[in-house]
């Protein structure tokens, strides 16, 4: 049995302090937030979630587009999907945001889904989805079938013994390209998480997939002023060309000057345990001429470490192929 709250502006703080009485933020909280409720009403559905109360957030103040003092922007969380990747300063300044956005789901659950939520949105591991089946992210310490059953869409990057499922969000993978970082309220104040901080690695603890404590809300995202004269752009690799989840994507924030590259920012989706910020690959581009040979040796260095399930060998090869063809995409206008 659920409860549906609504949370009026002027209550705001008296839900973080109902939500801090949960045990966890993790899976399995006794309380949670509702955004657009496009993956938590799905998991309430399955009985994956169950939740004694459910606070909808929806009226909030939360829903604002702004730019900053320093030109860069804030998200409220509660900004939908859509309406962020049709805003004219971010396709203007961000354009990798919205290009990852558009390439999310589809129209209607864009139209719903928040940015809180994006933010928070839970694996597509199928056996994560079925409660006939055990699953270490469920039920701690229950087994991990998916390393021995089907994997073919799950993480070639930052897996662990006991769990190998994807991050599915695009929308995370531009951010974590951009550097955006996570604004956050919680029972004790407010603190700002850098967006590579933000998620987790499985680890021996698959089912805690963030930082976010008891009571936390996501109150914004913020983006550093926009870097003059970059190249962005996100490529999505998936089995229908919509409404489908990446097998592998790349996002690129690139600035050339006289035909090398100054400056590179570029994180990987659809084949990570979390949005793959690539530091190897950015190194690897530095200063370098921006040539096929250059970008091949960058993807070489962004799935080194790659480590294939039985049904997903063919994710690695996939993966450096994305990120050389948003290159060549990226550096060719
Ligand atoms: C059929 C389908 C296809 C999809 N395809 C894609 C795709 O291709 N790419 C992609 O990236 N995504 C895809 N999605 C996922 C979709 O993007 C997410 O479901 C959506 O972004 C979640 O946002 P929401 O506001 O609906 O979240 P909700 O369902 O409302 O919330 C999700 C989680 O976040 C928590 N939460 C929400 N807001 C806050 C907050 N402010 N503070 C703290 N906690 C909060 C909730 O408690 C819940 O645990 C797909 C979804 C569906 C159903
Ligand atoms: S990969 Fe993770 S989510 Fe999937 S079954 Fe294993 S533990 Fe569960």
């Amino acid at each position: 049995m659920h409860t549906f709250e609504f949370v009026r502006p002027a209550d705001q703080t008296a839900a973080i302090a109902t939500a801090a009485q949960s045990k966890t933020a993790q899976q399995g909280a006794d309380v949670r937030f509702l955004g657009g409720g496009t993956t938590l009403i799905d998991l309430m559905k399955l009985n994956v979630e169950t939740p004694a109360r459910v606070l909808d957030i929806n009226r909030l103040p939360l829903d604002k587009i702004e730019a900053t003092s320093d030109g860069g922007a804030k998200i409220g969380a509660l900004v939908r999907n859509s309406d962020l990747a049709n805003h004219a300063k971010i396709q203007k300044d961000y354009s990798v945001l919205s290009q990852a956005l558009l390439q999310g789901a589809s129209a209607q659950i864009r139209n719903m889904a928040t940015v809180g939520g994006n933010l928070l949105q839970r694996t597509r591991c199928a056996y994560f989805r079925d409660t006939a089946l055990v699953c270490n992210k469920r039920e701690p310490g229950s087994g991990c079938p998916a390393i021995t059953g089907h994997n073919r869409t799950l993480a070639i990057l930052g897996a662990s013994e006991h769990c190998i499922a994807t991050n599915p969000s695009d929308m995370c993978v531009a951010l974590a390209a951009l550097e955006a970082t996570v604004h956050v309220q919680g029972p004790k104040g407010s603190r700002a998480v850098a967006f590579g901080d933000f998620h987790l690695l499985p680890g021996t603890t698959p089912h805690r997939e963030t930082v976010l404590e008891p009571g936390d809300l996501v109150t914004h995202v913020t983006l550093p002023p926009p870097i003059a004269g970059s190249k962005q752009l996100y490529l999505k690799l998936r089995d229908r060309a919509s409404y489908e989840f990446a097998l592998a994507s790349t996002a690129l924030v690139l600035t050339i000057a006289s035909g090398k590259v100054t400056r590179a920012r570029i994180a990987l989706g659809g084949v990570g345990t979390k949005p793959w910020r690539s530091s190897e690959a950015e190194a690897a581009l530095s200063g370098k001429p921006a040539t096929d040979a250059i970008f091949r040796q960058a993807a070489e260095a962004a799935l080194r470490d790659a480590k294939p399930q039985s049904e997903n060998k063919f994710k690695i090869e996939l993966a450096k192929r994305c990120m050389v063809h948003a290159l060549r995409m990226a550096t060719a206008s």
